[in-house]
Formats: C-alpha cells, sequence, structure tokens
C-alpha cells in the first residue's frame, strides 16, 4: 500500500495513547513492584489465600471449572501472568510468584478475578470466548475481502471485509468490560480477605489495575480508529 497521510491522521492520537497507557502500566509496575505489601505476601501466595478462601483444597475435583478447582502454574516473562479458562490453570510469572510486592497481590487478583467470572458464566467473557476464533478468521480475511473489492471494483466485497474486520472492534468492546469487571472482583476478594491491610496497599493495587484499564481503552480506541479508517476508505472510493 502507498503511504497514506490519512491513515497516520486517524491513527496518531490513537498510537500516543496507546504509547502513554503502556508508559503508565511499566511506571505503575515498576512503581508497585519495588513496594512490600503490609502482608509480605508473594503473588502465589495471595493467589493460594483467595483460593482456599474459595473452597480449593489443591486437588482437584471432577472436571469442575472456576475458583474451587484452579490450578497454578508458572510462565516465562515479565506481565505475562493469565488465566486460562481452558486449562482452569492460573499461570503466574516469577516476578509477580516469587515478590510479596504491592502489584504481585494486585495481578494474582486480576487473574483469579477472571476465573471468578467464569465460574459465574459472566456474559461478557462468554461472548468474548465465543468471538475468537471469528475475530481470529475475519481480521485477516476482512483485509484481503477490503483490498481485493477495491481492486476487482466489486464494492460489495469491500463492505463485506468491513464487516469481518468490524469483529475485532466488538471483540475489543467486550474486553473492556471483562477486564474492568476482574479488577473490581479482584480489589473485593482481596478486600474481603483482609489482603488490603494499609491504606498504601489500597492505592497501589488501585493504580496498577487502573493502569492496566487503560491498555484496554486503548485497543478498543485503536480499533475503532481502524475501523472508521477503511469505512471512510471504501466508502471514498465509492464517491470516486
Ligand atoms: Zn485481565
Amino acid at each position: 500500500m502507498n503511504y497514506d497521510p490519512i491513515y497516520l491522521c486517524f491513527m496518531l492520537p490513537t498510537l500516543l495513547f496507546t504509547m502513554f497507557a503502556q508508559w503508565r502500566v511499566s511506571s505503575a509496575y515498576s512503581k508497585w513492584g519495588k513496594i512490600r505489601n503490609s502482608l509480605n505476601i508473594t503473588g502465589l501466595d495471595a493467589a493460594r489465600r483467595l483460593l482456599s478462601a474459595a473452597g480449593n483444597t489443591g486437588a482437584v475435583v471432577g472436571s469442575g471449572a472456576g475458583l474451587a478447582n484452579v490450578r497454578l502454574a508458572g510462565v516465562g516473562g515479565t506481565l505475562t501472568d493469565n488465566y486460562d479458562p481452558s486449562k482452569n490453570t492460573l499461570y503466574l510469572s516469577q516476578a509477580v510468584a516469587q515478590n510479596p510486592s504491592v502489584a504481585s497481590i494486585a495481578i494474582a487478583a486480576h487473574e483469579l478475578g477472571h476465573a471468578s467470572q467464569q465460574d459465574e458464566g459472566y456474559g461478557p467473557l462468554r461472548l468474548r470466548s465465543m468471538l475468537v476464533p471469528a475475530v481470529n478468521i475475519g481480521s485477516s480475511l476482512g483485509w484481503i475481502m477490503i483490498l481485493g473489492g477495491l481492486l476487482l471494483n466489486i464494492i460489495q466485497i469491500s463492505w463485506l471485509g468491513v464487516l469481518f474486520f468490524s469483529l475485532g472492534a466488538v471483540f475489543a468492546l467486550c474486553t473492556l468490560p471483562v477486564e474492568l469487571n476482574a479488577s473490581k472482583r479482584a480489589r473485593a476478594m482481596l478486600a474481603n480477605n483482609g489482603m488490603l491491610a494499609s491504606e498504601e496497599d489500597a492505592r497501589g493495587v488501585n493504580d496498577v489495575l487502573n493502569a492496566a484499564a487503560l491498555t484496554y481503552v486503548a485497543g478498543l480506541a485503536t480499533a475503532i480508529m481502524q475501523l472508521f479508517y477503511f469505512i471512510s476508505m471504501v466508502g471514498g472510493r465509492r464517491r470516486s
């Protein structure tokens, strides 16, 4: 594709916003990753405490999903912590698992927030999981159809491509409530189990979780602006 100044105009504000959000995450993580939580527990300790409070004995009961059956495992890298609903496993990075920091308990609790959503059959999470295969196909097929339609001068193919591509924005739209709600659950779980023992703990957990939330807002803004760009590209072609 040719260099397109219109694309730059569309994407520059969201690119700057994305960079700001990433800077916020890394600065919050580097600050609160160095500050000990007042109970002096690691992310792994925190996860174990929260799981045992939810009735998880460490023994897998039947094929059950959710908090009571979550398994714990390690994962390489930094800020790679995640909960895999298909394996019902919480993966903690080494730093989160081993450091007794404020960031560690925030991240471990957030990921268990996703396990709790799974437990409950939280609607936006189910919708997002259902969209995954369609989004994977739609984002690559969408591109091909948009460009193919423009090359062949069959505008309907391009619009169909835009429709496929828009699944990515729908996915980002579902991701936002899923992530905000996981953080809300994390705060509640930590508070209910006496793990926000000081005002500083609460402030740090909030800072880390809010910074993470901003990256999902940036992701949504990027997906929407990309979609607008393709709509204007295909719409503009029809007029010319
Ligand atoms: Zn999350």
